[in-house]
């Protein structure tokens, strides 16, 4: 039981090493800028449609029209909830120095998949797999 915490511990270190070795930090920094940036996006479109909800659409709402007064009052989609969970786990994964490595194979996710989404938990084969799976 001991023995086996230990293996555990050197392998987060090892993590930790390889993400060090990949992503500078200011490209962390980066990232987590636009994953904040994100989930503020996202938040304060949920927090709008509850408003909306409350006060009926007023001339707050610069989307004219009726049918699209109504479309706000949707909830966030399913995509736009998954979303807000990919970048929650982001972040966590930030904080844990996990950040940038695939959830299935543990390898380094490339720079260039980050920039443009810096959500992504896997790297383009595993996720290529996961897509085949899901379809
Ligand atoms: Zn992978």
């Amino acid at each position: 039981m001991k023995k086996k915490k230990k293996i555990f511990k050197r392998e987060k270190q090892k993590e930790k090493k390889l993400h060090q070795k990949n992503l500078s930090d200011d490209f962390i920094k980066l990232c987590k800028k636009k994953l904040i940036a994100k989930l503020n996006e996202l938040q304060s479109f949920s927090v709008k449609n509850e408003i909306n909800t409350m006060l009926e659409v007023g001339d707050e709402v610069d989307l004219a029209g009726h049918d699209i007064g109504k479309e706000i009052f949707h909830e966030l989609s399913d995509a736009q909830k998954n979303l807000l969970e990919l970048i929650n786990s982001a972040l966590e994964k930030i904080e844990n120095s996990t950040y940038g490595i695939c959830e299935k194979c543990g390898k380094t996710i490339p720079k260039k998949r980050l920039e443009v989404l810096p959500w992504v938990r896997y790297c383009i084969k595993c996720q290529t797999n996961v897509d085949k799976l899901s379809k």
